[in-house]
């Protein structure tokens, strides 16, 4: 947090160059011009303290011991306000905090994102039970202070989990997502879906990774760990087709919607595991020209990457946000016959550990 943002970069550039330079030469990493409140999406733990009542913020490392978040520097302000002001009015509406130890108490944790450029806010209550009292009351206070509110989320989480979100979502106001403009089209983002949390550097990363692909039109382009659809409906102005695969079936829905919404008529979304369906690709001999793939942080796996290198696509960008991760996998690829072109980290997390970094990849024979 006290290092000034260029050494921050500095120290990141060092960081891939380190885990990727056996790979091909890293190129400067792309930083914020202003690295600060870029979060989009905000999340707090709840608890009680005996002494000051509802706290709330980030676990402290390696525990589940809520740390006051106060005037955070890297998320959305409004969103801190609006969390506030949750907390504030609690006692009055007798909404108790669940206690982890004992498993009393109601509310877990909030959530809020907000699309930069729309301007939607969605709040989401991650709640241990469906019975929140008077919740519409509640939501009706809460949207007098806020009406830049637009929907207003109950997420129902019963388990004893480190988990944040449990499966039910029950819209208390709205229409239960938010949309956001991302590279001039609109997406839909459910409460569980996955959205980068930091739009600016994102339109860059996708610019970027979508460069790198050197598309043409007569290109089938695969999008692996698709999200809610938002680098294939990118690139679907520049290719003849796009297929997203995505385990997450609301991203899925999401990314459907997304099509349907910006008249995208050349994408198709697959829900399921993208291994197995790398798997089936290559087994029926479906040409694909190039593959984007950004899966989380564990990285992708043997079955995807031995299936990718069977259907044998002229180029992969890959979208990582593990270097180390990003290393093991590309140690498979390079054996199987690619070769890196390009590596550029982006800095997506200014002020954190995290560095994204995307790897342009061609067949060498
Ligand atoms: N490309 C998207 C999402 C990247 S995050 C974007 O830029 O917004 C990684 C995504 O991979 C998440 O949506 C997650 O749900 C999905 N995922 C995780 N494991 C997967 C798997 N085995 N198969 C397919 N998708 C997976």
């Amino acid at each position: 947090m006290h290092l000034p943002y260029e050494e921050q970069l500095a120290a990141k550039q060092k960081k891939v160059q380190k885990l990727l330079n056996s790979f091909g030469k890293v190129s400067p990493v792309i930083g914020m011009e202003d690295p600060l409140y870029y979060r989009n999406k905000v999340h707090h733990a709840f608890a009680w303290s005996k002494r000051t009542g509802a706290v709330h913020g980030s676990y402290q490392e390696d525990s589940h011991k809520v740390v006051m978040g106060k005037d955070c520097l890297l998320e959305d302000k409004k969103s801190q306000q609006i969390i506030d002001t949750i907390a504030s009015l609690l006692p009055s509406f007798r909404i108790t905090v669940y206690n982890e130890d004992t498993g009393f108490g109601l509310l877990r944790h909030v959530l809020i994102r907000r699309g930069f450029s729309t301007g939607e806010i969605m709040v989401v209550l991650v709640a241990a039970s469906p019975l929140f009292p008077s919740k519409n009351n509640f939501v009706k206070a809460l949207r007098k202070i806020h009406p830049e509110i637009t929907t207003v989320v109950l997420n129902i989480n019963s388990k004893r989990t480190s988990m944040v979100l449990g499966e039910r979502n029950i819209p208390l106001y709205g229409p239960g997502f938010i949309t956001d403009l991302l590279c001039g089209k609109r997406f839909r983002i459910s409460p569980s879906s996955f959205y980068q949390v930091n739009p600016v550097q994102t339109e860059r990363l996708y610019a970027e990774a979508i460069r790198m692909a050197e598309l043409t039109p007569e290109d089938t382009v695969l999008d692996a760990y698709c999200g809610i659809g938002t680098i294939g409906m990118t690139a679907s102005g520049f290719c003849k087709e796009v297929t997203g695969v995505e385990l997450n079936a609301a991203a899925v829905r999401d990314a459907r919607t997304n099509a349907k919404t910006n008249g995208v008529r050349n994408i198709r979304f697959i829900a399921g595991d993208a291994g197995d369906y790398m798997e089936q690709r290559a087994a029926e001999g479906i040409v694909t020209n190039v593959v984007f793939m950004d899966p989380p942080r564990s990285g992708s796996d043997e079955k995807f990457l031995r299936s990718l290198i069977r259907t044998a696509p002229d180029r992969v960008v890959y979208v990582s946000c593990n270097p180390e991760t990003l290393a093991r996998d590309l140690k498979l690829l390079t054996k199987g016959k690619y070769k890196a072109r390009e590596i550029r980290p982006v800095d997506m997390f200014p002020f954190c550990d995290d560095i994204e970094t995307i790897v342009s990849l061609k067949k060498t024979t």
